[in-house]
């Protein structure tokens, strides 16, 4: 598909969109919309960048720092383990103060303490981040993961692709081609991650689609994407003067497009976080077929105004996907369906 092809799919009536994509999302997906139960920690918010669309982040909007000790980690890791949780999703801000070490034995010692959960961790922007503070190659920070027990990376960090918009809104964190080149070098070793696209800012949709076909050609290449994760921007705490929040036709229409456009990859969530939970679960009909997790607790999206701050219970998720008419699955994290 064509970056002016791939374009004209946002003419099309919201209906007709909705329609192509469920067709795609039935033909991979059927009638399932996957669930796991995780648990996001977000051990530090103390950053050396500065992303203008950041409310996590240590700023004068949000003068609150804060950096968990390693066993604080490990014994949320461990609650969560034995509450039920399958996942652990680690995503620090990039901080100078706690020193390369940290970052390696904190995984290390949660994958020490639960064996069994799966450790998702370390954006593209972490692993640049890492690389350029301490002078290792990429190949060695990703190795250095796998050596410490992260079993598959998430998909942060990529944001929006455009090389001119990104150095706006982004300027300091890993460039386009590096975010792409890190999950390539990442694939390579057999290993899965996802991949995400900030969108409702100050984009257009030709950045998006670019964005979107970027992601496309490299899953051509290494088929390591499990999922793309359209993320919505949330407009408090941050820099970017967004006057107007993008409407749900337009969300819908973006969930859809990034569905028929990535039809090479098996999942796109509607990430409740971003989108509210009602808006997610219309989302199942246009493209989307995951939910993403129960959570338990969430920082980043809420501190930009989401209402996300104590994830949502297992029940309730169940309930909500089958009232919609579909099916819930619980998944591990690689999509994997589990009992
Ligand atoms: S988005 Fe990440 S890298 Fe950017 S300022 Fe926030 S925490 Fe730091």
């Amino acid at each position: 598909m064509t970056h002016s092809e791939a374009l004209k799919l946002y003419d099309l009536e919201l209906l007709e969109i909705g329609k192509q994509a469920d067709t795609i999302r039935r033909r991979i997906n059927g009638d399932r919309v996957f669930y796991n139960r995780n648990r996001h920690i977000n051990p530090t918010n103390i950053c050396a960048d500065h992303c203008r669309f950041c409310g996590f982040s240590v700023h004068r909007k949000n003068p609150n720092p804060y950096t968990m000790s390693i066993d604080d980690v490990v014994s949320t890791a461990v609650a969560a383990y034995d509450r039920g949780a399958k996942e652990v999703h680690i995503v620090s801000a990039h901080n100078r103060e706690v020193g390369l070490n940290w970052y390696f034995d904190l995984f290390r010692a949660v994958k020490t303490a639960v064996p069994n959960i799966h450790l998702k961790a370390m954006t593209a922007a972490e692993v640049d981040f890492l690389s350029r503070e301490y002078h290792l190659t990429y190949d060695q920070v990703l190795d250095k993961m796998i050596e410490v027990g992260v079993d598959s990376m998430p998909g942060g960090g990529a944001e929006i692709f455009d090389e001119k918009l990104r150095e706006k809104i982004c300027g300091g964190k890993v460039k386009s081609a590096d975010w792409l080149k890190i999950h390539e070098l990442w694939h390579s070793r057999g290993r899965k991650s996802n991949a995400s696209m900030l969108f409702g800012h100050i984009e257009t949709r030709e950045q998006r689609v670019d964005h979107l076909l970027r992601i496309r050609n490299l899953q051509e290449k290494t088929g390591g994407f499990n999922a793309l994760i359209p993320l919505l921007y949330q407009r408090e705490n941050n820099f970017l003067d967004v006057a107007t929040p993008l409407d749900s036709e337009e969300i819908l229409k973006t969930i859809a497009v990034s569905r028929i456009i990535l039809d090479n990859i098996a999942h796109i969530k509607a990430y409740w976080v971003g989108l509210t939970v009602n808006l997610a679960l219309v989302a199942q009909e246009f493209g989307a077929d995951d939910l993403d997790g129960t959570i338990e607790k969430e920082s980043i999206t809420s501190a930009a105004g989401a209402d996300s701050k104590f994830g949502i219970d297992r029940q309730t998720m169940i309930d909500l996907i089958k009232n919609a008419g579909f099916k819930p699955i619980e998944r591990d994290s690689l999509y994997n369906e589990v009992g």
